[in-house]
């Protein structure tokens, strides 16, 4: 991912209404995934206005990627005085991972994050990098709220179950369960998009706790009953696969750590 920084002239003095517009293009180009945090930072020296945003891609904000949405915001710029804004690319963020440059998605997709992830939340299921949201079918609203809905909910979830002091056992059981209120949201999508792009999407079910190994590595894929355990993890961290529910999962992270063992006696 690539920071960039925007730069807005005004032909007077910023108002509230001129920060407002600035503010109203940055949170459409978010909703099309052409910038991926809900958080950019403004600023104003004199006449001109900027602002520091999070990219999927370098090339991401170039107007081939614009929705509808993204260029009625900037149409509404010049009412507020402002001219569109130049953008200068500030380089690769530097923990976060490139955008997947696989020349397809035949291998699958699949719905990612976790409470630290700055990506986008769909990866190639080949390469494991993120893909940025404007490179997919969009919704019929246009914009990719679904999706960007469930990765926020998401990581509340994983944010409870990390720090362990409040709702840990909710977040689990919405990360973890198929039937969870976040898993329904989200097989939704990936089936929607599975459709829309005749590629298989995947839904992850992150497991954190088990009983014991030898129950966890006899574990049956929860929407089907199928054995579904690989025989190697696939990006060092799905242990299981079914390709009929497109469904991944791990072992249990309270017992995984035994199985390391196990190999390396
Ligand atoms: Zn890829
Ligand atoms: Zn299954």
């Amino acid at each position: 991912m690539f920071v960039a920084e925007l730069t807005f002239s005004c032909r007077h003095a910023p108002t509230d209404e001129t920060f407002e517009a600035v503010e109203g293009l940055l949170a459409v180009l978010y909703k099309n995934g052409q910038v991926v945090t809900r958080i950019w930072p403004v600023t104003s020296e004199g006449a001109l206005l900027r602002a520091v945003v999070l990219t999927p891609a370098e090339d991401a904000l170039e107007s081939r990627h614009h929705n509808r949405y993204v260029l009625g915001e900037l149409a509404r710029l010049d009412e507020q005085g402002l001219a569109p804004p130049t953008v200068n690319s500030l380089g690769p963020e530097r923990l976060s991972l490139p955008e997947c440059s696989c020349g397809d998605w035949r291998a699958g997709l699949l719905l990612y994050t976790d409470f630290l992830s700055l990506e986008p939340p769909v990866r190639c299921l080949d390469c494991f990098h993120p893909v940025a949201l404007y490179r997919l079918p969009r919704p019929e609203s246009g914009e990719h709220l679904g999706l960007l809905g469930w990765q926020t909910d998401y990581q509340a979830c994983d944010t409870l179950q990390m720090h362990t002091m409040t709702g840990e056992r909710f977040g689990e059981r919405q990360l973890g369960q198929l039937q969870s209120a976040l898993s329904r949201h989200g097989r939704g999508i990936a089936s929607t998009l599975s459709e829309a792009m005749s590629v298989p999407v995947y839904y992850y079910l992150h497991r954190s706790r088990a009983r014991s190994l030898r129950a966890e590595l006899s574990r049956l894929c929860p929407g089907c009953g199928a054995a579904w355990r690989l025989t190697s993890p696939l990006h060092e961290r799905f242990d299981f696969r079914c390709e009929r529910c497109a469904l991944l999962s791990n072992i249990a992270c309270s017992v995984r750590h035994r199985l390391v063992e196990t190999i390396d006696f």
